[in-house]
């Protein structure tokens, strides 16, 4: 499997460079007169990927990246700074793209979808031919009574890559010995599946390093979760009874939060020192602000991400419903790939790619153990869902020396995709 798995992403890779050489070579042939200017939102990671590929066309396009912050942080990893494994100035990014790349640093307020402008918080605007919008997640209004994502008192989510992760560890800091700590945990769709249990993981690793004794329970509205028979084997060999999960279906779902406590769907309560609610969430805000959106997620065309309804308006990465894929930096590049080909494709007048796509997932349950998932996907029949062609996940029983394997390639991806899109 594992074999099989290296010769298909070794192959989609190879295509992938040919296609992307093909397609300069045809860009630095036509060199367009008025150029068409090309608008990204936002530098994460489907946006920068767009500019990494787009950055290849630049004799036959203008572009423009627009992002609120001068400074990425990103949310890879991020779970590794709460577990001490790594400092916060390792997540975190001064995007330096090319000179021939204009970068803005501002806040869009408006996309003037009609008149194809973008108004800014400072009143400014930008034209655009094409917009590229990548703006990440944003949060249900209904979330469990009584909490709310903008409350400074509540533990910080630390969802979105926002400068919170001090507060959240500090918030860790003053745990004592025989603490609780409440994780709870939404239902799909959200950002990184496997995200809040690497979470339970990484805390349990700091206090473990700090030798205090806590439980951790996982309240989750869902029955299952990605690489479950992993992460509960792991969390017994790592942490012993620390850490306890609770589906769904026993009482997991919490429906009122208080301050110290959550009461679940039974009415039950819960008594936390520590609670950290895992928010829902949808699409970006700017998308709704901007009214392109219905549903909580954008609608896309799979073969372009053209947003549905609005043909120079694209959409990627974990603002849009991309089907099977779940959401994640990696598929979000995956996605910027094709997207990007494809808008080349579009303006050179030739016809689309027909697209397979690859996402992989590295979670860590301790300092140098990890493990992993990859799947592949492609177009159904009829071109308007992406679907799963098939995946791969670690051994269960995974010995000492695949944990550690793993957790070494997945420094890797990290340090060759952060240094791909920033430099
Ligand atoms: C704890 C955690 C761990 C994770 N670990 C992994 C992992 O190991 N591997 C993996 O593949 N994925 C991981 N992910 C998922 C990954 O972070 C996302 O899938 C990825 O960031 C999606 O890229 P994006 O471009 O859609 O959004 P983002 O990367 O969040 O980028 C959005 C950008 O848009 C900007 N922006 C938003 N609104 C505006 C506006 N109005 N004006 C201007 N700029 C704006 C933001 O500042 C931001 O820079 C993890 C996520 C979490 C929460």
């Amino acid at each position: 499997m594992i074999k099989k798995k290296r010769s298909f992403i070794s192959s989609v890779l190879k295509l992938s460079l040919v296609l992307l050489l093909n397609q300069i070579g045809m860009a630095k042939k036509v060199k367009a007169k008025n150029k068409p200017k090309v608008v990204v939102l936002g530098a994460g990671f489907g946006g920068a990927s767009c500019i990494s590929y787009l950055s290849n066309f630049t004799d036959l396009i203008d572009l423009v990246v627009v992002d609120k912050n001068k400074w990425i942080k990103t949310c890879p990893f991020s779970n590794l700074v709460i577990g001490n494994l790594i400092d916060e100035s390792k997540i975190t990014f001064k995007p330096k793209f090319n000179k021939n790349i204009k970068f803005v640093i501002s806040e869009f307020k408006f996309i003037d979808a009609e008149r194809k402008k973008i108004l800014f918080d400072d009143e400014s605007s930008l034209d655009f031919d094409f917009l590229i919008m990548s703006p990440g997640i944003g949060y249900k209004s209904k979330q469990i009574q009584g909490y709310s994502v903008n409350d400074n008192e509540n533990i910080p989510h630390c969802w979105d890559g926002e400068n919170k992760i001090a507060n959240f560890k500090k918030g860790l800091d003053s745990l004592e010995n025989n603490c609780r700590i409440i994780i709870s945990s939404p239902d799909y769709p959200y950002r990184c599946p496997p995200a809040p249990y690497e979470r339970a993981s990484m805390i349990a690793n700091y206090l473990k390093g700090k030798s205090v004794k806590f439980k951790i329970l996982i309240f989750d509205s869902k029955n299952s979760f990605t690489k479950k028979s992993i992460f509960l084997k792991e969390w017994k060999e790592m942490y012993g009874n620390s850490i306890e999960w609770v589906s769904k279906q026993n009482g997991g779902q919490i429906s009122r939060f208080e301050k110290k406590k959550v009461f679940n769907s039974d009415g039950e309560k819960i008594k936390g020192d520590f609670i950290h609610i895992i928010p829902e969430q949808k699409a970006g805000k700017i998308i709704f602000d901007s009214k392109l959106c219905n549903n909580d997620w954008c609608t896309i065309n799979p073969q372009t991400f053209q947003l549905f309804n609005f043909k120079d308006i694209y959409a990627v990465g974990d603002s849009v419903d991309a089907g099977d894929m779940p959401k994640s930096a990696f598929s979000a590049e995956s996605q910027a790939k094709i997207l990007s080909l494809n808008l080349i494709n579009r303006i050179l007048q030739k016809s689309y790619l027909n697209p397979v796509f690859l996402n992989t997932c590295y979670s860590f349950s301790s300092n140098d153990r990890a493990f992993s998932i990859t799947s592949w996907y492609k177009l159904n029949t009829t071109k308007d869902r992406i679907v799963s062609l098939g995946s791969s996940q670690s051994s269960d029983d995974g010995l000492n020396d695949e944990r550690i394997r793993e957790s070494k390639e997945a420094f890797g991806w990290y340090e060759s995709i952060t240094k791909t899109l920033y430099g």
